[in-house]
């Protein structure tokens, strides 16, 4: 990092300025072009990011390239020892590193000191404990065998979103690096210094330089990863449409992809479920981290037996329980969106709700908290009297934004659960045990909660159906796919050669 004026700002202000991290270290650009990062729980520039330019861009290859011929001659049980190190410095770290995520995010600390950190140093624990139990097959085949090598792709890249940046950082890099790649990520441009930690904890943890390289920019920096020859994988959280692009230019080179994309979720509340239960897991899956995860349940079924109950709970304690806020106020549950823009596009979707014809039951406002007045909040809302062909319930909103339908037969719900080209996520509340695993076996979805919703613990693999995604992140599955099979077949007896 170094500290310099930045062109945009008042002269006399002094911005701090990152460089990308490359090959172990900062390295400057040759462009001097940077872009601003603001906080957006005050509208703020906290500091600038200097863009990837080209020199940037071969130097991470170079940096990448070097890095994987050291890590990937290492043990498995040498690399799981030095991530281990990586993960017991995040863990000491954890309150320095979640304030950057506040930051960057806007999100509320009492969520980042407890789930950000934590939950991204639990990943790159499981994979560095998965890396020395990496092991392939041999069989005899006659009197002849093969054998089989788990070997590292080479040069991983992967390409970040802005809601849970350094979480999303240690998703995709540790199990890149257990299986002995190489990475260059690139955080959202939103985002960007939690990466940037990571990098230099890597570093301190005895991760070769090179290893973990971080490139920073916008869409045409992202672009350049996904196209570039000498990158055998990209793993990408983000956009449907985004993510369709991704694909696209990773076709040109034949990379394997993973896609971590967006969802439109159906939560099924059933008659016999334990409303108090259902209506924490709805507004856990709607206002945690003020409505931006990518699983939310944004659209609840709840049964015509119960669905007044259940609205009249929803609304008196979303209204009496949520605190909007200075994001820092450990008292603060409920944060400001990412940008501005961000703020007029989900209050686009609440004012197509009301022309479309749902009520609002609570919200449906900016918000202008006194601790945090410029912040870009939006009340948390929830629309009633909603029906499966209106916007705010078919498309994905990525905020503060609950639609509630009444449902009264099991098919008929299932069937409208379904009834969406994305397959995230998908829960159901009931108490009959029958029930519940016989709706989610029939839910097309890649992550399913019963009397349960948002938890993902390392262990459990997590990803999309349908245009949410391809390919898995955790769990054990998620190893192998930065991994490559060669088998050797070894001959025992003399070849027999009609030449
Ligand atoms: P986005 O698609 O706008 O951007 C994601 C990343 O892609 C950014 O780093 C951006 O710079 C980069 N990018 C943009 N254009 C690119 C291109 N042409 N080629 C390569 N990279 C490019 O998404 P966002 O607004 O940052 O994040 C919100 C979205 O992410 C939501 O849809 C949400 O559901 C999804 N998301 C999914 C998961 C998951 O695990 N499934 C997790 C978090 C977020």
């Amino acid at each position: 990092m170094c500290i310099h004026s930045s062109s945009n700002m008042e002269p006399s202000v002094t911005t701090p300025v990152y460089q990308n991290f490359i090959n172990g270290h900062f390295l400057a650009n040759k462009s001097g072009k940077t872009f601003d990062v603001t906080n957006p729980a005050t509208g703020e520039v906290i500091y600038a990011v200097e863009i990837a330019d080209e020199f940037i861009q071969n130097a991470a290859i170079a940096s990448a390239k070097q890095g994987f011929a050291q890590w990937s001659a290492m043990s498995p049980i040498e690399r799981s020892r030095i991530l281990l190190k990586a993960v017991a410095i995040l863990r000491e770290r954890n309150d320095e590193l979640a304030l950057v995520e506040v930051l960057d995010t806007g999100k509320p600390m009492q969520e980042a000191n407890c789930v950000d950190i934590e939950t991204g140093a639990d990943v790159i624990e499981f994979f560095a404990g998965l890396a020395p139990a990496q092991v392939g097959q041999q069989q005899m085949v006659g009197s002849d065998f093969y054998y089989t090598r788990k070997e590292p792709l080479g040069i991983c890249a992967g390409i970040g979103a802005w809601n849970y940046p350094l979480q999303i950082a240690c998703w995709k890099s540790g199990p890149a690096l257990a299986a002995g790649n190489a990475f260059i990520f690139k955080p959202s441009e939103e985002t960007p210094l939690g990466a940037i930690k990571l990098a230099e904890i890597f570093v301190e943890a005895g991760v070769p330089a090179g290893v973990f390289n971080v490139v920073q920019g916008a869409g045409d920096v992202g672009q350049w990863l996904t196209q570039h020859t000498d990158i055998d994988k990209v793993s990408f959280t983000g956009e449907v449409g985004t993510g369709k692009k991704v694909v696209a230019s990773a076709a040109g080179s034949l990379k394997d992809v993973t896609m971590e994309l967006g969802g439109k979720s159906p939560l099924i509340v059933f008659d016999d479920a334990n409303i108090e239960q259902a209506v924490s897991a709805a507004m856990l899956g709607n206002f945690y981290t003020q409505g931006e995860v990518c699983t939310n349940c944004t659209r609840i079924y709840v049964h015509k037996n119960v669905y007044q109950q259940f609205i009249d709970e929803l609304k008196t304690r979303t209204e009496q329980n949520i605190i909007a806020g200075d994001p820092q106020d450990l008292n603060t549950n409920f944060g400001a969106l990412i940008s501005k823009k961000h703020q007029d596009l989900v209050m686009s979707y609440v004012n197509k709700g009301i022309a479309e014809g749902a009520t609002l039951l609570t919200g449906g406002t900016t918000l202008s908290p006194a601790s945090a007045p410029n912040g870009y909040f939006v009340a948390p809302t929830v629309f009633i009297d909603c029906n499966d062909d209106m916007s705010i319930v078919k498309e994905e909103i990525f905020g503060p934004v609950m639609s509630v339908l009444v449902f009264d037969d099991e098919d008929d719900v299932i069937k409208r659960a379904n009834g969406t080209h994305l397959g995230l996520a998908a829960g159901v509340f009931t108490s009959d045990i029958k029930r519940a695993h016989r709706v989610i076996h029939q839910l097309q979805a890649g992550i399913c909660w019963i009397n349960a919703y948002g938890n993902s613990p390392a262990e459990m693999p997590v990803g999309g159906y349908k245009q949410s995604g391809i390919g898995r992140e955790n769990g054990i599955e998620t190893l192998y796919t930065y991994t490559q099979t060669k088998s050797v077949y070894v001959g025992m007896t003399d070849i027999e050669s009609p030449f």
